[in-house]
């Protein structure tokens, strides 16, 4: 138990080689204050800590007892290209278990690292409470992702292109172990990938851990997860933006929250990261960035899949190129849901085609669209739309239909963090609370917030910025 004021810390990191990780303590803050504090986390991971406490800690002017404090070491492909990297301006604090899983509490925005390259190791206020508002939508949409614990407002000034309030974020995470740290231990040698791979499924997947080739299995069970993953990106409409090799979590989790934002009308080829000027990271881009990242994984863990190489890769390749059918189908499996087709039936995927190129000619906002319907409306006008409506109509017929509402009320969320919402939220406190408590139920039909389901009335230019 953690009720004694302290935070019981594991350091199991710390057990590899130290090539993974430099110790490092946060460096200190002038004025900290608390901006937020998530009191239902808090509860779960049986954190209790009075509020001088809570701004010591996770301001890293103190160091929790048992606290052994490390930035991580990683590497990674970025836009497709390869660096070290590690934390620049994160730094673990140690891991909170609970019953049977290890979580990292992490600070970010504590101050520079040995990783810090040009970063001052800062982040700003607005874009910590953004990753906050984010990370928890997507934790309430019944997403996989990192959570966010506190906001601490340092009153220190950031400098990005104007100075700006700065803070740091208390992130959770079930690891902060990427793609990228797997291909750092590759690069290192084969003493840190065989260290890294045994930790990793000793940490997350300890059911491979007798099986005949782990290293494949993980392989395996990385690109399901993953896929799984995108599949419920795309479900709510989701652009990370940034789906670097070091942003691919081995655990499945959504990690990140920089240039990502929510789709508004239906376009496959939808950006908003300012830096992605190709469109490699576009929302319809997702699944096949994900296929390349994990051939970027199973090129890590080559040498450990099989002592000859080209065996290796024989293997690596047959499982890659699995991808594209396990993804599809769990793609369809999901749209279907979000149709409310409760079986498949020849058609189906016409019918889900048919639509979503319909919602792409005539521009039909995603969320809002799957909401009508779910609510037994017709968000259409045009006569080719109406015909498509007919027949989803005679499709859904023949099933229970309080079953098929369930099942898309279930699927298609209500509210989603729209970007002008968030936009504003993270510039007024009480608007801050205000959109959280509404994205803390988002298939909540029965009491929907209507001031956050409006589109914007335009998002020419609208951009995100990450790193900051
Ligand atoms: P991200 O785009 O947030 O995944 O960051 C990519 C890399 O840049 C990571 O290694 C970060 O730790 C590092 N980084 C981002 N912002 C800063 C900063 N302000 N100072 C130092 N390092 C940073
Ligand atoms: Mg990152």
């Amino acid at each position: 138990m953690n009720n004694d004021g302290h935070i019981k810390l594991n350091n199991t990191y710390l057990s590899l080689d130290e090539t993974f990780y430099s110790l490092q303590a946060p460096e200190k803050v002038k004025e900290p204050s608390i901006f937020y504090y998530n009191k239902e986390l808090a509860k779960k991971l049986n954190i209790s800590l009075s509020e001088n406490e809570i701004v010591d800690y996770f301001s890293g002017n103190k160091i929790i007892p048992d606290s052994k404090p490390f930035a991580q070491a990683y590497a990674g492909h970025q836009f497709g290209y390869f660096t070290i990297l590690g934390d620049g301006r994160a730094i673990i604090l140690g891991e909170i278990r609970l019953k049977d899983k290890l979580y990292d509490i992490q600070l970010k925005g504590s101050g520079r690292t040995p990783y810090s390259r040009g970063g001052d190791g800062r982040a700003t206020l607005q874009a910590m409470l953004r990753e906050y508002l984010i990370s928890e939508a997507m934790h309430y949409l019944n997403i996989p992702t990192t959570r966010s614990l506190c906001v601490i407002e340092t009153k220190d000034k950031v400098r990005r292109e104007i100075e700006l309030p700065g803070a740091i974020l208390t992130r959770i995470a079930e690891s902060h172990i990427r793609i990228g740290t797997f291909e750092y231990a590759a690069f290192k040698g084969m003493k840190q990938l065989r260290q890294l791979l045994d930790y990793t499924i000793e940490r997350h997947y300890p059911e491979l851990k007798n099986m005949d080739n782990p290293a494949q299995a993980l392989l395996k069970k990385v690109m399901n997860k993953q896929i799984d993953l995108i599949v419920e990106w795309l479900r709510v409409g989701f652009i990370h933006g940034v789906m670097n090799t070091d942003n691919t979590c081995i655990s499945g989790e959504t990690i990140d929250y920089g240039p990502c934002a929510f789709m508004n009308s239906y376009d496959l080829e939808t950006v908003y990261s300012s830096i992605d000027t190709q469109g490699r990271y576009s929302f319809g881009n997702q699944a096949s960035i994900l296929k390349w990242n994990i051939a970027k994984l199973a090129e890590a863990l080559l040498p450990l899949i099989h002592e000859e190489e080209k065996e290796s890769i024989k293997i690596a390749e047959e499982i890659i190129n699995g991808f594209d059918e396990i993804f599809q189908n769990a793609y369809i499996k999901m749209m279907s849901k979000k149709l409310g087709l409760l079986s498949n039936q020849e058609g189906d995927i016409d019918l889900i085609m048919d639509l979503l190129r319909l919602m792409s000619k005539y521009k039909r906002d995603y969320t809002n669209t799957f909401f009508i319907l779910s609510n037994n409306g017709n968000p259409f006008t045009e006569d080719d739309e109406m015909d498509l409506f007919i027949r989803w109509k005679s499709r859904i017929r023949q099933q229970d239909p309080a079953k098929t509402q369930k099942t898309m009320q279930n699927t298609n969320p209500a509210v989603i963090p729209r970007n002008y919402l968030v936009e504003k939220a993270i510039r007024d406190k009480k608007e801050f609370e205000r959109l959280l408590k509404a994205l803390k139920n988002p298939y909540d039909y029965g009491n929907v917030k209507e001031e956050f389901q409006h589109p914007p009335e335009s998002e020419v230019g609208y951009k995100t910025y990450c790193g900051t």
